[in-house]
């Protein structure tokens, strides 16, 4: 196997669960405190030996998290946000004017607003492509372009694009790349070691994985890209809260056992629902079905916890399905400990016009699972009976 999945480097001899619990653990000697305290402090006396200053430029619990994130992004330097979108700011805030970004066509619905909406005003614009298509890597190579944005899989389709590959091309073609590596958690794919420059995630979702805070982080190699965030984070006011990171750096700790077992849960229900007759096509990308299987398990270690189902239902019919369900409750965000289930033709994607959805394909029985870690024979007999 490559150096991509396994769960160590040369300079960090220890394993992925052996850093989620050892690294960040910083702040604690003079107490003898197990693990380090949440420092719910604005400020800091002047002058004290760590060079604390004032909580937006710098906390002991955004330090340790930042160390222990690094570390599970087999990274160099990591910088925590108040959330994913936060994270994304950041990035977009070192471009300038004139800049141009090309974007993998799927990204997730506020990265596409941000640019929309606000980085646009400001002179950056984008250009939209499917990058799973090797043809549309042509599009980096006349754009000029000083980012290319990618995300895998995307949301809501879980369409896997080619980081090694689009990586080659985006520095050949002198840009830098992002990867918006959210669903697949840095336990199961690490962009860094893939070429991309920067690795982005919402800790919101399964870096915490109990759905009770927001969080962002970006991780890099260069100490130029880690001096930005750091600015980004005090110059902007991007910075987290102390307590958030705290309840972060908990949930991290069993991010190994709760991927496996997301994973070990969303392949079983992917399976079952695959056979299902009201079923008319199942993405996961650990399936042999889905499109770009062979890259997924070239790229990925695990297939995550996410599968995105297409019912033959109506409109009607589909909504009938939510509301009888038990354990998954309808509700945005993913990777929490327990099963959702999101409809994006009403939810996130309710604003945009019929015809513009479906010619992306998403469709009105469209449906997104977030697969817990609860018991699956209980979650395959929920599906079930709602189902009939
Ligand atoms: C949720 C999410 C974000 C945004 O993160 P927040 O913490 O909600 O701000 C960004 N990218 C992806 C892929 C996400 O799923």
């Amino acid at each position: 196997m490559s150096d991509i999945h396994s769960s160590s480097t040369e300079n960090s001899p220890e394993g992925f669960e052996t850093r989620a619990i050892h690294r960040g653990a910083e702040y604690r000697e003079s107490t003898g405190s197990v693990i380090p305290p949440a420092y719910l402090t604005s400020t800091f006396a002047y002058g004290n030996e760590h060079g604390f200053d004032y909580t937006r430029s710098g906390n002991p619990n955004f330090r340790n998290l930042q160390e222990m994130l690094a570390s599970l992004e087999n990274a160099a330097h990591a910088t925590v946000f108040a959330s994913g979108v936060t994270a994304i700011t950041a990035v977009v805030s070192t471009l300038k004017s004139g800049d141009v970004v090309v974007a993998e066509e799927n990204i997730y619905g506020c990265t596409y607003r941000l640019f929309a909406q606000v980085f646009e005003k400001f002179g950056v614009s984008v250009q939209y492509t499917d990058l799973t298509n090797p043809e549309n890597y042509s599009i980096i190579e006349n754009a000029h372009p000083a980012l290319v944005w990618l995300e895998s899989p995307t949301n809501p389709l879980l369409k896997i694009v080619d980081i090694q590959a689009l990586s080659e091309v985006a520095h050949k073609a002198g840009a830098q790349v992002v990867v918006d590596n959210t669903f697949a958690s840095s336990y199961f794919q690490k962009p860094l070691a893939l070429g991309a420059d920067l690795s982005l995630t919402s800790t919101t979702k399964y870096t915490n994985g109990h759905s009770d805070c927001l969080g962002g982080v970006v991780a890099s190699n260069d100490a130029e890209w880690q001096d930005k965030m750091i600015f980004a984070q005090k110059a902007l006011g991007l910075q987290p809260a102390p307590f958030d990171c705290w309840l972060i750096t908990r949930g991290a700790k069993t991010m190994a056992l709760r991927m496996e077992q997301h994973q070990k849960n969303a392949l079983e229900l992917a399976h079952f629902l695959e056979a299902h007759s009201k079923v008319d096509w199942v993405r996961y990308p650990f399936l042999e079905s889905h499109p770009q299987y062979e890259l997924a398990q070239r790229q990925m270690s695990g297939g995550s916890g996410i599968i995105t189902v297409n019912f033959n239902l109506s409109l009607e019919d589909t909504r009938a399905f939510l509301d009888r369900l038990q354990y998954f409750t309808l509700a945005e965000s993913l990777g929490g400990i327990e099963s959702l289930i999101c409809h994006p033709a009403s939810m996130t994607h309710a604003s945009v016009p019929k015809e513009v959805r479906e010619g992306v394909g998403i469709t009105d029985s469209l449906v997104r699972f977030s697969v817990g870690i609860e018991t699956i024979a209980d979650l395959i007999s929920d599906v079930t009976q709602a189902l009939e």
